[in-house]
């Protein structure tokens, strides 16, 4: 934005109060574009994570690393599309490929080549993955694996963690929503070892799954305990029931996504996200004998339609994407990139002296503001600073970088030292411009 920033009033309030107003005065065409939604969609929206007050920003066009809005605005784009936006906007790896599906021709209405291709490279890069069956979205991939396996142990209960985000059909703060999908629901407390291994046993016999992130992403970032997930690992060999990983986020944190990082190897595991190369995707795989139940060739077999689950850009795409580009060594590397720069980020909050804490893993992180000490659980994030969250979004909009309106970044593999230095620095200016509005 063009806009310069304006220094600190006394309070929060006006604090906040400024920057909605040179916000709205520095996005007419955002707003026009949000009026006109309202006619036709509810509230001018068909995605709940986008939205925000005064209104939500629209973008344009990216390239690279880089974002342009309706306005005409540039920024360096911090939130990769909520981490689907591995590759940034435009890798000539993931281009050609598309360009080469679309030259083949789409809908082509039969099984096709690429998608067993994309699946060999899945088995070959995560520990619980026998079998892969592909989706359209993370959320479906999430619905299909709860279904397999109810299907699998003929039990009820699905079990999953306080505050967790699975999809908008599975989300789970304050307590579930209505739309949920209508299981039965046992809530656990994220990295509460002998808590949840407690519940697991209360429930023994009728536990048909445990649902977890090895990362909680939606849920601000907030990285699981070895000792809890072996504590999720070890009761459900305990008890029979199928152990999820939702790994449609952390999938990216390794080459073998969190479970390779950490050797701890659930039964079925969700993918989702980047693995698409950027196109619609989602993924459910898993141990050969739950997956087997899906092979049309048995007179058992469950069904599991889809028109798009194959569909040639994101097979193409997702194939490209995982053989030439997200290569084991370059997901290693995105995952110190983004560990030193969380790193940077909290030393300025604590030279600045100010209650500001990054929390996550690798190139995945989210800002809690005004607690005494990192979140563990989303029962503790909750009670963060969230005036200062809007803060920082709108303040670092100005200072030409896009990020989550929760707090949240996913680096891009555009992103190089010189994005990364110039961020550092935007938060450093941010936390002494307003140093005295922020909790110390
Ligand atoms: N699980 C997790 C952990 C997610 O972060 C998300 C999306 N933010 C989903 C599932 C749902 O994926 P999708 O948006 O592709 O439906």
């Amino acid at each position: 934005m063009s806009d310069t920033t304006t220094r600190p009033n006394i309070s929060m309030d006006a604090a906040l109060a400024e920057a909605r107003e040179r916000y709205v005065r520095a996005n007419p065409a955002s707003l026009a574009a949000h009026v006109a939604a309202t006619a036709v969609m509810p509230g001018g929206n068909t995605r709940t994570t986008l939205f925000h007050g005064p209104f939500p920003l629209a973008m344009a066009r990216g390239q690279g690393c880089r974002l342009t809005d309706l306005d005409g605005h540039d920024y360096i784009d911090m939130i990769g599309e909520y981490s689907a936006g591995l590759f940034g906007h435009s890798r000539p790896e993931i281009r050609a490929a598309i360009d080469a599906a679309l030259d083949a021709g789409i809908n082509l209405g039969a099984h096709g080549a690429m998608e067993a291709r994309l699946a060999r490279l899945i088995c070959d890069r995560f520990p619980s993955i026998d079998l892969v069956r592909f989706t359209n979205s993370g959320t479906e991939a999430n619905l299909m694996a709860v279904a397999t396996a109810i299907a699998v142990t003929g039990r009820r209960k699905v079990m999953v963690m306080e505050g967790g985000y699975h999809g908008g059909l599975m989300y789970f703060g304050g307590g579930g929503t209505s739309v949920n999908a209508p299981h039965h629901y046992v809530l656990g407390r994220y990295n509460d070892p002998d808590g949840v291994a407690a519940l697991i046993d209360a429930n023994a016999g009728d536990l048909a799954c445990i649902l977890v992130e090895p990362m909680m992403g939606a849920g601000g970032c907030l990285p699981a305990t070895p000792a809890f997930l072996r504590a999720l690992r070890e009761g459900a060999t305990r008890t029979g029931a199928i152990l999820i990983f939702d790994e449609v986020m952390t999938s990216r944190m390794s080459a073998g996504g969190r479970q390779a990082q950490l050797g701890i190897v659930p039964d079925m595991t969700t993918l989702g996200k980047y693995i698409g190369g950027g196109m619609s995707f989602g993924a459910f795989g898993g141990r050969a004998d739950i997956m087997a139940r899906y092979d049309p060739r048995r007179a058992d077999a469950l069904p599991h339609g889809g028109t798009f689950n194959n569909n040639v850009l994101s097979m193409a795409a997702g194939h490209a994407g995982m053989s030439q580009v997200f290569t084991p060594a370059v997901a290693d590397a995105l995952f110190a990139r983004g560990e030193a720069l969380r790193a940077r980020l909290n030393a300025a909050a604590a030279t600045a002296g100010v209650a500001a804490v990054w929390t996550g893993l690798g190139s995945l992180a989210t800002v809690h503001f005004g607690l005494a000490a990192p979140p563990t659980c989303p029962a503790e994030a909750a009670v963060a600073d969230k005036d200062a969250t809007e803060l920082v979004f709108l303040d670092l909009l100005v200072r030409g970088f896009y990020l989550a309106r929760r707090g949240m970044i996913a680096l891009n593999l555009d992103i190089g030292d010189a994005e990364c230095d110039a961020f550092v620095a935007a938060w450093s200016a941010f936390l002494a411009d307003y140093a005295s509005v922020l909790r110390r």
